[in-house]
């Protein structure tokens, strides 16, 4: 692609030779027309001055002969015969402009009776009589600034009886037979035939001229529509090539970052793992790094702000490494990964993850602004790794980030025995969690959520609850691994049913209405028909829409809420409410709140633990309630453990409390009577208003 095309216009302008060619053209053209019309005009005007001269001949000699053979013809007479014709060529020549006059030059002979100036006329009439050639003389010249035509007939002595009365006139012996005596001139003047035949040649050359640049400019225009679709054609290849070249980086790159996407790193990892097992590489490391409150920064910054430090991220950590024994890639979102080979740049896994912490220190500046970000990250050795495969590496490596992450923010951890252990189990648990679904292991527990102002049981939150070879597995262990399996919805689905039946039934024994709140992962919202299944259960167990809140969770990240806004909206046309759980936990964010009008807020249990201690997360909490309460939303307040929480949280005007301090999750029936228990005597948290 390295030649580049003239540019159109240049191609289309006239340079100086096309002009001159076309000059010459127009020039060549009109002189060629002036010459050969003068040709023929003079041709013309020859062939009429000889007829002239011959009429007159012709007329002495009819006359000679009228008078008898012998008798001439005196040269007077032919004079008057001259005149007589030059007259009527006159009159003829009036009409064609082109005037022949005759005249008899008055030297040598009786011609001497008419009067010739023109001394240069006579030496030709005596050049003509003195050499052998007594041929028609023909001249054309200008004089007086006119174009003459001018052709000079010797008059030759033809009788005795000419010669003899010249001779006697003159009184000499000065001519015999055959010798010139005189001359008629014959002129034409072309001086107005000239002109006019000059103007048409200016004509000719004009319009020459004209017709040339036609020529040239469509000779231009077709050569330049040729060039223009053959760059046209250069220009749509060469589009078509870089569109083909940049879809073929995108298969493999990340378009934001430039760095590798997730199909080249697991390319490259394949052969890893491949000469692996071959025995030529044993220290492949994969890294994988995820930002610390990267959603916090797109939502509050905005996306401009969230690309520039996804761009920052991606340059430094690919700084880290060289292509040779390294690959930095994006694998979306905030995620990023590392393949490493241990060796000259990095000596550990510790080093390595230290690096990538310490390398993040930095703020990156986006406009006025500085970012402070921090990432955690896991490494997992494929040495480590439970099979020595890629799929299996990734995982240790998201077993140690997911470990990691929990440790707190910006911290590291590498894959070992203990989390291996884990991912062992993690993945038998993921084997075993479609049965336990299907056969019942999972069941609900119920949590008390407390209104605040009465002390009085409102409902209960349902938590799904699963025991597994008489062991109790905790909701945050398997409810991602139903998210990763697509297990969710079911799951979700089943613990609604259970929670409406006991809702109905409770509501039956204890004739008080019981509200219920039951958590229905972001994911879900994507699969088509939720919002149908979840009526349909509601008219199966005969829960009303009114007693249910659904508790958005939010566990992977979500980009799309649009679908979770349509769902709920199908919802609350039923009277079912939305509550949008974890509030403050970096996952759920403000612009939730304020694009999706969720009737209730739980807000994170997190934001309460150290509530009394925290005077800047005091001040946060009090806005949230606030700005909350002011959208007319339930606040409801997670995770209360201690009276002096419950008394700061009542101060604050928040609705609702659900914590250990009212309550653990109960099993059904001591659930069931513990609602009646306290519809019916009330408890101590009544008063907590009254004692805030
Ligand atoms: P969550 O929805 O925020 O539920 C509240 C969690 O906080 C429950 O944990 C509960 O036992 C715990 N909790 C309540 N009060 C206190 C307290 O005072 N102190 C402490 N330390 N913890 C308290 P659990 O049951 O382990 O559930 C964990 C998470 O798992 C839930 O958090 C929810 O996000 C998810 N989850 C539970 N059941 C389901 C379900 O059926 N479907 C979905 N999608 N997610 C569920
Ligand atoms: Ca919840
Ligand atoms: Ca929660």
């Amino acid at each position: 692609m390295g030649k580049t095309l003239p540019s159109t216009a240049a191609k289309r302008g006239f340079n100086a030779s096309t002009i001159l060619i076309v000059l010459l053209f127009a020039l060549v053209i009109s002189t060629g027309f002036f010459a050969i019309v003068t040709t023929e005009l003079v041709r013309t005007q020859v062939n009429e001055r000889k007829y002239l001269v011959d009429a007159t001949n012709a007329f002495t000699n009819t006359y000679s002969e009228e008078r008898n053979k012998d008798n001439v013809v005196p040269a007077v007479f032919r004079r008057l015969a001259i005149e007589h014709l030059d007259m009527v060529k006159q009159s003829e020549a009036d009409q064609r402009e082109t005037p022949i006059t005759m005249r008899m030059p008055g030297m040598p002979g009786l011609e001497i009776r008419t009067v010739e100036a023109d001394t240069r006329i006579k030496n030709i009439i005596s050049r003509i009589g003195m050499g052998d050639d007594r041929s028609v003389y023909e001249e054309h010249l200008i004089e007086d600034d006119r174009f003459i035509g001018r052709t000079i007939f010797p008059s030759i002595a033809s009788n005795e009886n000419c010669v003899s009365c010249h001779n006697e006139l003159l009184g000499s012996t000065r001519y015999k037979l055959g010798d010139v005596m005189g001359a008629y001139v014959v002129e034409s003047d072309l001086t107005q035939i000239t002109y006019t035949n000059l103007a048409y040649a200016l004509l000719t050359g004009g319009i020459a001229l004209l017709g040339g640049i036609l020529v040239v400019r469509r000779e231009h225009s077709r050569a330049g529509r040729v060039i223009t679709s053959l760059e046209g054609q250069v220009t749509a290849e060469r589009d078509k090539r870089e569109a083909e070249a940049y879809a073929n980086f995108l298969s493999s790159h990340d378009a934001l970052t430039g760095l590798s996407n997730r199909n080249m790193f697991r390319d490259r990892l394949d052969k890893e793992v491949k000469s692996y097992k071959t025995g030529r590489q044993s220290g492949t490391f994969v890294a994988l790094i995820d930002l610390d409150d990267f959603k916090l920064v797109n939502d509050s910054m905005g996306h401009d702000a969230g690309d520039a430090l996804l761009i920052e991220v991606g340059r430094r950590l690919n700084s880290l490494i060289d292509s040779k024994n390294g690959l930095t890639a994006r694998f979306g979102g905030d995620e990023f990964a590392f393949l490493v080979q241990l060796g000259s740049r990095f000596t550990s896994a510790d080093q390595l993850g230290e690096e990538i912490i310490q390398v993040m220190q930095k703020p990156v500046s986006f406009r006025e602004l500085s970012i402070q970000i921090r990432c955690s990250v896991g490494v997992a050795a494929l040495a480590e790794a439970p099979k020595k495969s890629s799929i299996s590496l990734l995982k240790a490596a998201d077993t140690a980030l997911y470990s990691a992450k929990k440790l707190g923010k910006g911290r590291f951890r590498i894959f070992d025995a203990e989390l291996r252990d884990c991912m062992v189990r993690r993945s038998e648990l993921a084997a075993a969690l479609p049965d336990a679904i299907r056969n019942g292991d999972i069941c609900a527990a119920f949590q008390p959520q407390i209104d605040l102002n009465t002390g009085k049981y409102r409902g209960f939150e349902a938590l799904a609850r699963w025991t597994w070879h008489g062991q109790e597995i905790v909701p945050d262990r398997f409810i991602p691994i139903a998210e990763e399996t697509g297990l969710i919805r079911e799951l979700d689905l089943l613990v609604l049913r259970k929670a409406a039946e006991f809702a109905v039934k409770l509501e039956k024994s204890s004739k008080h209405t019981v509200r219920m709140s039951s958590n229905m992962s972001a994911l879900n919202f994507r699969t088509a028909g939720l919002a149908q299944d979840i009526l349909f259960i509601l008219s199966e167990t005969g829960l009303l829409p009114e007693q249910l809140t659904i508790e958005v969770t939010e566990t992977v990240l979500m980009e799309n809420w649009g679908e979770v806004h349509d769902v709920v909206e199908t919802l609350r046309a039923q009277g079912i409410r939305a509550a949008l759980d974890d509030f403050g936990t970096g996952y759920s964010s403000l612009s939730y709140l304020s694009q999706l009008q969720f009737e209730e807020i739980k807000i994170d249990r997190s934001f309460v633990v150290d509530l009394c201690e925290d005077s800047q997360k005091r001040a946060l909490f009090s806005g949230i309630v606030d700005l909350s309460k002011g959208l007319g939303q339930t606040v409801i307040i997670e995770g209360i453990e201690t009276e002096e929480q419950a008394n700061f949280v009542v101060g604050k005007g928040a609705h609702i409390g659900q914590g250990f301090l009212f309550s653990k999750p109960l099993q059904e029936d001591i659930a069931a009577d513990a609602f009646i228990e306290n519809i019916t005597y009330g408890n101590n948290y009544i008063n907590l208003r009254k004692t805030a």
